[in-house]
């Protein structure tokens, strides 16, 4: 690529300061943000947004997927904190299902309430480190460039963007090199005069009873051209509203979120696909005749992009063996999901039920910086347990461990990588989160990895 020589100014305003920086404001950093303040620490939480929730909101994925155990959320903390919180705006069915509105409205509520500050419309570009340190961190806005200060920093952007600035390294994508695809969700909203009237009380049940047809329409549009989308099937869940049906079924491949042009083609290709498949429903199915378009994502969900090494690397052997570690600081049961890099198909593999797995903290400390934590999906895990973590509560409760060893790292006038790790599980555990040791050792799993094509689920994010 040619370049141009530009000129940059060569000193800024330091125009922040805090003890800990959380940037990004999604799943992972709502819950680093609130568990670093509420341990006492001065948190700053800088969001490119000009709200909270990242892909709760930004990218309205829906709905929270199950990340239980024996029924119970394994999650406890302040992942169920803020689902509560929407629930009293109205925002959630009363189980996972909630609305993207609601879901800014609580996390701001409990940022604030534990006393973050916020510094939205803001973008971290660039990182000033000193050997193992990060110094400061440049931020851009309307009002330009400026420099903000703390003593520990949390990287809470999802793509890994502070720790990739920093210098550290990271893995990226599966064996063919890509990333999952990304998708765009989009919800439509049936007309009444369309559902038949024994079953306007719930629209879904009469959705339910023609996913069938749905499917099989899906296979001839793909094959005539009709939809352009490679996914194997039409993924859709209920939305909070009655007749407000959520679509999580645009596939966009081979496009990497880190780059910029990249990223922008994807979004024009992810409203192509959107446009086909509402074309599609409303001239073939009946009971979409007359729906509109209740909303769009305001962007595009970007699945997988960096994934940050750090001083611990859980693989799917792990995953299998269900392995566990003293310095754990997240439990998972939700499957390794994989939807297909390539094209067509989605892997879906589950623990035996009953069985976990879990996450030490090593994973969320970077190998080359010390004052920094991951607090985020791109902790250092492969591919595959990539694809299990990623969903939005154990990213939550990633967050609150980040969180909260960066607030005891500054406590103690030390970098948060030198916190004890069982210190750490041990002040986890007094906040609630699951992380008791009554840990069953897991049985290896003899199932092979699978790729179900054609396969309809419910239960994949
Ligand atoms: C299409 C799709 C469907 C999904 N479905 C589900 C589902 O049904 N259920 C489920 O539980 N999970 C689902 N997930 C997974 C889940 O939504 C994400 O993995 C999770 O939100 C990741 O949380 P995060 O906080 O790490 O990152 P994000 O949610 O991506 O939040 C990152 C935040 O950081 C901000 N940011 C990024 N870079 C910068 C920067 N340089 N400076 C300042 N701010 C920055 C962003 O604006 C954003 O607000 C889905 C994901 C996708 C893409």
């Amino acid at each position: 690529m040619p370049t141009l020589p530009v000129t940059l100014p060569r000193q800024l305003p330091l125009a922040q300061e805090s003890q800990v920086l959380v940037v990004g404001g999604g799943p992972g950093g709502i819950g680093a943000a609130v568990a670093a303040a509420r341990q006492g620490a001065d948190v700053l939480l800088v969001e490119h947004y000009g709200f909270l929730g990242g892909m709760a909101s930004a990218g309205e994925v829906n709905p929270f997927m199950p990340n239980n155990l024996k029924g119970k959320p394994l999650d406890a903390g302040i992942y169920t904190e803020w689902r509560d919180r929407m629930a009293t705006y109205g925002g959630t069915d009363g189980g996972d299902t909630f609305d993207p509105n609601c879901a800014r409205l609580a996390a701001e509520d409990l940022c604030l309430e534990a006393g973050v500050r916020l510094l939205y419309h803001h973008r971290a570009v660039h990182v000033e480190r000193t050997g193992r340190r990060i110094d400061a961190v440049v931020l851009h806005s309307k009002s330009g460039l400026y420099l903000a200060k703390a003593a520990n920093y949390i990287d809470s952007t999802g793509d890994g963007d502070l720790a990739a600035l920093a210098g550290c390294t990271f893995e990226f994508g599966g064996a063919s090199g890509h990333c999952q695809p990304m998708t765009l969700c989009f919800k439509l909203k049936l007309d009444p005069q369309d559902v038949p009237a024994e079953q306007r009380d719930d629209p879904h049940r009469a959705l339910r009873q023609i996913m069938p047809q749905i499917q099989e329409l899906w296979k001839q549009a793909q094959a005539d051209g009709r939809v352009e989308c490679p996914r194997e099937n039409v993924l859709l869940f209920r939305g909070v509203d009655r007749g407000v049906v959520h679509f999580n079924t645009t596939r966009v491949i081979h496009r990497n979120a880190t780059q910029g042009a990249e990223l922008s083609d994807a979004e024009i290709q992810a409203r192509r696909q959107l446009r086909q498949i509402f074309a599609l429903l409303k001239s073939a199915v009946p009971l979409f005749a007359h729906a509109s378009i209740y909303s769009i994502a305001p962007q595009i969900g970007v699945r997988e992009s960096r994934r940050i090494l750090g001083r611990n690397y859980v693989t799917a052997a792990d995953y299998e063996a269900g392995r566990t570690f003293p310095d754990a600081v997240a439990r998972v049961t939700y499957p390794i999901d994989i939807h297909n890099p390539d094209g067509t198909g989605t892997v879906l593999k589950h623990l035996p039920p009953g069985r976990w797995y879990e996450i030490p903290f090593g994973c969320l400390l970077p190998r080359e910086v010390d004052n920094l934590a991951v607090g985020s999906r791109c902790i250092s895990v492969d591919h595959a347990v990539h694809s299990s973590v990623r969903v939005m509560p154990p990213v939550c409760s990633l967050g609150q461990a980040a969180g909260t060893a960066a607030a005891m790292a500054t406590a103690a006038k030390i970098d948060v990588s030198q916190v004890d790790g069982l210190a750490l599980r041990q002040n986890l555990i007094a906040q609630g989160r699951n992380l008791v040791d009554d840990a069953v050792p897991a049985a290896p799993s003899t199932e092979p990895l699978r790729t179900p094509r054609n396969k309809t689920t419910s239960l994949s994010a």
